[in-house]
């Protein structure tokens, strides 16, 4: 079998949003439509079956991108955790680009997803199937009523922290080589969040909690726990993936997790550096499917976020991904699974139906 568009990959992350923000917002959301220098448009999508996924809104601190993957390529490294961001400064930026979310939807590139019917019914109609996410809560005040007013607004996913501090938790600092035991967990206001989450039917997303906090997740949430965009500790120990105990109660839980491209989470060394065969990520593959089974791995490219290997480093090459899990030897059922069954799986059971 040769390289192919299908089945459609539905993906647990992207930073498109952030990076269609930073190039001027709404105003530059045309170019998703026609045409951009980076990982996701809609002709890439359409050219390597890119179905959607989780789109990211995401503030970020002033620590500036090229000196963070400049410091990543070294052997070792251990950046820390960037200062926390006031409420006040985080919501405009939160809006802004919640709105860039709705200008695609809009314009017709993209459909936002509130329950896994609609994620079923868009995945494949033309329209990209998409997920309101927020990557790391500093838009959600203590009281919760920014999460009230965004679920009405259809937000179903969130992460109470990225690599940084909330009122929510700790985030885990970018250390490579180390564990993800680094910091204290979830705050009482972060315990009180991802309760509400489960009445509301928000899935927590575990990616750049801590150990501690990964715990206290699992301790408060009576939903299967998901990391959206990580990968096996085992295979690179970098302090954001996960070791094979965390992957153990991912599976009790009947969750899943969604395989992070960045290249200094698949390499074995750690670094930030573009040079990744593919075969790297089935080794990354094979453990997840070994420790999680069939039904618990997907897919979250972390696309217009991170540096990826260099063979995808579009969504148009996606078809390369298939062609080499193919030749790998996983069958036509195990490929729709990872490429998107398992991801509406999980949903369903997460939202509800
Ligand atoms: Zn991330």
């Amino acid at each position: 079998m040769g390289a192919t568009a299908s089945p459609l990959i539905f993906d647990g992350h992207n930073d498109v949003l952030l990076k269609l923000f930073r190039a001027g917002g709404k105003s530059a959301a045309e170019s998703f439509m026609t045409g951009r220098d980076g990982a996701i448009d809609l002709p890439a999508a359409t050219a390597g079956g890119f179905g959607g996924g989780f789109f990211a809104v995401y503030v970020p601190s002033p620590v500036d991108l090229e000196f963070k993957f400049e410091e990543m390529t070294k052997p070792a490294y251990d950046l820390p955790l960037p200062d926390l961001i006031a409420w006040e400064d985080a919501f405009p930026i939160v809006m802004s680009q919640a709105a860039i979310l709705f200008d695609l939807e809009r314009r017709g590139a993209l459909k936002v997803c509130t329950t896994a019917a609609e994620l079923r019914s868009t995945l494949g109609s033309g329209k990209l199937a998409a997920i309101f996410h927020i990557e790391g809560a500093e838009g959600i005040d203590a009281d919760l009523n920014a999460l009230e007013v965004l679920y009405q607004a259809g937000l179903r996913s969130i992460g109470p922290v990225w690599s940084r501090s909330t009122i929510f938790g700790h985030g885990v600092p970018f250390r490579y080589p180390s564990d993800p035991d680094i910091g204290t967990g979830l705050t009482d206001h972060g315990v009180r969040l991802v309760k509400r989450c489960d009445e509301l039917g928000i899935m927590v997303d575990l990616s750049h909690l801590n150990e501690a906090g990964f715990w206290d997740v699992a301790r408060h949430s009576s939903k299967p726990l998901v990391a959206t965009h990580s990968n096996v500790h085992a295979i690179c120990p970098h302090s954001r993936n996960l070791t094979d105990k965390q992957l153990a109660a991912i599976r009790e839980s009947d969750g899943m997790v969604g395989l992070n491209f960045a290249v200094a989470f698949l390499r074995d060394d750690g670094r930030m550096l573009a040079e990744v065969p593919l075969e790297q990520m089935l080794r990354h593959l094979d453990h997840l499917i070994e420790h999680l089974g069939e039904d618990r791995v997907g897919f979250g490219s972390d696309y217009d976020g991170a540096i990826v290997p260099q063979e995808l480093t579009s969504c148009a090459g996606l078809p390369k991904l298939r062609h080499a899990m193919t030749k790998h030897g996983y069958n036509d059922a195990l490929m729709t699974k990872l490429c998107h069954e398992n991801w509406l799986r999980v949903l369903e059971k997460t939202w509800g139906t």
